[in-house]
């Protein structure tokens, strides 16, 4: 509730009712409030404004709602990974620790428990070999080249609400490294939150991302809006699935980590950047004399491929899971899914507890 009122006035938060996750019109808009008994007209005297569609593109400019400025419509978006990231102009240190005791109050167990997931983990480009035949969707380069040259690059708003919060990044000190596309791309240029990006110079901070051992997580839409990068304790969401038992069970992947023992030299380099804590160094057997080596935990791996690229000998690979996830297309056909595969209260609850507890779960489907 404190988040909302940090977010939306009265009249907006009601004029918000007559939205939905589909973009629509102003005229649909109006409709919509009309039939749940809201009067636009009095809402948009409330605020003080001079009609609906400046009303709505106010609500827009705060990064509460999204705007289509080619239909000039308008659509609600998830708090996460949506709202919060485009509060970047308007952060304070309150709405971060709000944001944050929210994630641990259950939020992040919501998100992490949905029927479809909302975000996935891609592979990084140096764990990518030709015989994962990886599909575009899973393909960073594809990702940003299939973006019709709509990028955008803006703050990392988790990264700087941990500078507010005095625990800054210990993964990079770089801020500027969250890539937008289409509809958010467009919002963000708007608005003048980021600066538009060239498909090449994309590429790069891609690249760089990568080097600095940052996941990268796209929005679960094989056209994405988003593509995040990373890592396990700036990141809201990350962090909450990094406290389950069985990381795995609650990402969208289609890869897992493997090591190769007769060529680990026992570095530990895997071990310490790996995000999920998925990595262990056996010490030498006593028994076998078998020499220390990197173990990987299945259960935690998400397959983010960062030790990959950590790994000088090469002793540690990606390999595909038997199990194929393809996302849904675009942003509607992602909430659609979502409404689809809504779990029951009941369903939920056995996820959050059998995640926490370390039972195995499936909860997207
Ligand atoms: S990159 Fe990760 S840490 Fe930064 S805004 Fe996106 S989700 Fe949050
Ligand atoms: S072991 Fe860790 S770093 Fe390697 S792919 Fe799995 S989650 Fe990523
Ligand atoms: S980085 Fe490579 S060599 Fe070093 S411990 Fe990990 S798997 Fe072994």
């Amino acid at each position: 509730m404190r988040i909302l009122r940090r977010l939306f006035t009265k009249p907006e938060a009601r004029v918000a009712l007559g939205l939905n996750s589909s973009f629509r019109t102003v005229g649909e808009a109006e409709t919509a409030l009309t039939l749940r008994g809201l009067s636009a007209d009095a809402l948009v005297a409330e605020a003080g404004r001079a009609d609906l569609g400046s009303l709505l593109r106010a609500m827009a400019a705060k990064g509460n709602i999204l705007m289509r400025g080619t239909t000039n419509s308008f659509a609600l978006m998830p708090f996460v990974v949506g709202m919060y990231e485009l509060q970047i102009a308007r952060l304070s240190k309150e709405l971060t620790a709000d944001t944050a005791s929210y994630m641990r109050e259950g939020y992040g167990l919501e998100l992490l428990t949905t029927g479809t997931a909302q975000t996935r983990i891609i592979p990084i480009g140096a764990a990518i070999r030709p015989e994962h035949r990886i599909a575009d969707y899973d393909e960073f380069r594809e990702i940003i080249r299939g973006a019709g040259g709509k990028i955008a690059v803006l703050d990392c708003v988790c990264r700087r609400g941990a500078d507010l919060a005095g625990k800054p990044c210990k993964a990079t000190e770089r801020r500027e490294l969250c890539m937008v596309f289409r509809d958010f791309a467009d919002t963000v240029l708007r608005e003048g939150w980021g600066r538009s990006l060239t498909e090449e110079a994309a590429l790069e901070l891609a690249d760089l991302n990568q080097r600095e051992g940052l996941v990268m997580r796209p929005s679960n839409e094989r056209e994405p809006q988003f593509l995040c990068a990373c890592c396990g304790d700036c990141c809201g969401l990350m962090a909450v699935i990094k406290a389950m038992k069985r990381p795995a069970d609650f990402v969208a992947t289609n890869h897992r980590a493997t090591s190769r023992p007769d060529v680990c030299v026992a570095c530990g380099a895997c071990a310490r950047i790996c995000p999920m804590e998925a990595i262990v160094m056996d010490a030498q057997s006593e028994r076998t004399g078998k020499a220390p080596r990197a173990r990987v935990l299945k259960a935690r791996c998400v397959g983010c491929g960062v030790c990959v690229g950590a790994c000088k000998p090469g002793a540690i690979a990606l390999e595909r899971l038997p199990r194929r996830y393809e996302p849904p297309r675009n942003t509607e056909a992602l909430l659609e899914r979502l409404a689809a595969t809504r779990p029951t209260l009941w369903r939920k609850a056995r996820l959050g507890v059998g995640g926490l507890l370390g039972i195995p779960v499936r909860p997207h489907r």
